[in-house]
């Protein structure tokens, strides 16, 4: 298979780019700050074949947890940073890899520039002798790029987003980086990554699509973004982000695993797999973050009570926490974000409201029924699958 020339970038025992094998990622659901479950689900996702596990770390409690978890496993661990890049210090010396989003650097000291925060997360990765991720994601885009493009683009500003943090490692002398931009439609990941991978063939990509759903359906979504990626000689690493309870976080790996195989072996998906638009659930895979156990089990549920509009055009998001809730649930027709008691509930960027956990799915199917009723949405012509 072809391959983008990328320049090889190592992540503690593994590298990726330069032609070596396309690992697969995961990434633990388990609560950081408990060792002993975060350890078994790492070792687990390792087992599996994950050539890299990745942790949510918020705090400092959860950064000392990290400390512990590095001496019971012997994964290669990358940390997913959010808003508090200062925690980078604390974490540095127990993970290969910092994952940063460029849109949370705004979140917190919101007066020093971005620039000044790369910096410092490139001092401590170059000190820790350790690898960085500019994860960006298309719900939490820089503010600042996200304004100068229309709002029909959302490609754009991702795009801008991730070049100019090259640029900027690049101009710092820090090259041992890898870049995501992560959609949770398949269509939009493939054209922002062939965009960037032509203008920066010589870094690596970790292909994503993000908050892709429950299996079989977030499979199959994902599968065709990748292939028609990879089978153009773009990516060097890679993540199925599934909705799946924690004893089966090792199906995305087990799932990255065969998509890889069905490329080698000329099984290609296209998009035709997935079929025209209809009913689409995007739901996030949950992470340390999640604020209610309860979400997989409700994902689960929308997609239940979502069966009686299978055939129309709608797409629901459901989303784990307030992190990522908020931002991208605004473009799908109905958005649920989980809060600790209660789901918020949304239509389009409009709050409905928020209602507890038992009223939500009552809540939901009225929704749905007045989306219908209220935009005229059609039914899609039937399937020979749906028979309608
Ligand atoms: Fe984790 Fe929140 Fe993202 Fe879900 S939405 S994966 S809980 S950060």
């Amino acid at each position: 298979m072809p391959r983008n020339p990328t320049r090889a970038v190592r992540i503690g025992s593994i590298a990726i780019g330069n032609g070596n094998p396309i690992a697969v990622q995961s990434m633990c659901s388990t609560k950081t700050a408990d060792v002993e479950a975060t350890v078994a689900q790492a070792n687990a996702l390792a087992a599996a074949g994950a050539g890299v596990v990745r942790i949510a770390v918020d705090n400092h409690r959860e950064a000392q947890a990290l400390a512990a978890i590095r001496e019971k496993t012997n994964a290669n661990l990358s940390v997913d940073l959010q808003e508090n890049y200062r925690l980078a210090n604390e974490l540095a010396p127990w993970v290969d890899k910092i994952r940063y989003n460029p849109g949370h650097l705004y979140h917190h000291e919101p007066d020093r520039p971005w620039q000044d925060k790369v910096r410092f997360l490139v001092e401590i990765a170059t000190r820790h002798d350790i690898a960085l991720r500019v994860g960006v994601n298309c719900g939490s885009v820089d503010p600042a790029l996200r304004d100068k493009f229309s709002p029909n683009d959302s490609i754009g500003p991702m795009l801008a987003s991730a070049l100019e943090h090259c640029r900027l490692l690049d101009w710092l002398g820090f090259f041992r980086y890898c870049v995501s931009l992560k959609d949770s439609d398949p269509a939009k990941v493939v054209e922002v990554n062939r965009r960037f991978a032509a203008q920066r063939p010589d870094v690596p990509l970790h292909l994503g699509v993000t908050e892709a759903g429950m299996p079989p359906e977030g499979i199959a979504k994902t599968r065709v973004a990748f292939h028609e990626l990879l089978g153009s000689g773009i990516g060097d690493t890679l993540r199925v982000s599934l909705t799946l309870p924690s004893a089966r976080k090792h199906e995305e790996v087990l799932a990255g695993r065969e998509i890889l195989e069905d490329l080698a072996a000329g099984r290609l998906a296209s998009a035709a797999d997935v079929g025209p638009k209809r009913l689409n659930i995007i739901s996030c895979p949950s992470c340390s973050r999640v604020e209610n156990d309860a979400f997989v089990e409700l994902a689960q549920q929308v997609r239940d009570v979502a069966r009686d509009w299978a055939d129309y055009p709608i797409t629901i998001a459901v989303m784990g926490c307030r992190v990522n809730g908020p931002g991208e649930t605004d473009d799908a027709d109905l958005g649920l974000w989980c809060g600790p008691n209660c789901v918020n509930l949304k239509r389009g960027s409009r709050r409905v409201g928020a209602f507890r956990y038992d009223e939500i799915l009552p809540r939901l199917r009225e929704e749905l029924a007045a989306l219908v009723r209220e935009t005229g949405l059609r039914l899609n012509p039937p399937t020979r699958e749906t028979g309608r």
